[in-house]
């Protein structure tokens, strides 16, 4: 990781050979090396942001949760996603949708179309989750689970 501050301008010798951090991701390389869904892959991670790429198998999703200290926002890169939020409101997106949700809200995301579902998921360190049932749907998994956002 680069250290916080520089002296610019530099070349990207901070780049990764493998990821987190790579100067060129392509999205069917990553696939390409990452089991059958579901499956997350940390694509960029540094004092200020989390970037993450995951993949959901058809009515696969995340564990339902908010965040305190930051909005988290998506781009959704295949498949039909919903997003049930705190207070009603279900956003429905698909390929090259961008989703934001502020702090505080719930979100349980879920597949809900019939192929694999990939989305870009942008979070600030440390991500901390506070985990809560979705109140639209009731999905309050408590079992152990790879970080999703
Ligand atoms: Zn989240």
């Amino acid at each position: 990781m680069s250290p916080l501050i520089v002296q610019g301008p530099i070349p990207p010798t901070a780049a990764n050979a493998t990821w987190p951090n790579v100067l060129h991701t392509r999205v069917a390389d990553v696939i390409a090396q990452m089991k059958p869904a579901p499956w997350s892959k940390r694509i960029i991670a540094d004092e200020r942001q989390l970037v993450t790429l995951i993949a959901s198998p058809p009515g696969g999703g995340n564990r339902p949760h908010w965040h305190s200290d930051f909005d988290e926002w998506w781009v959704v890169l295949g498949g039909v996603l919903e997003w049930e939020l705190t207070g009603g409101t279900v956003v429905r997106a698909s390929k090259d949708d961008i989703v934001w949700v502020p702090r505080g809200t719930v979100h349980h995301i879920k597949n809900v179309g019939a192929d694999l579902s990939l989305r870009l998921a942008v979070a600030m360190p440390p991500a901390m989750h506070y985990f809560h049932a979705c109140e639209q749907c009731g999905f309050d998994d408590d079992g152990p689970r790879q970080w999703t956002a």
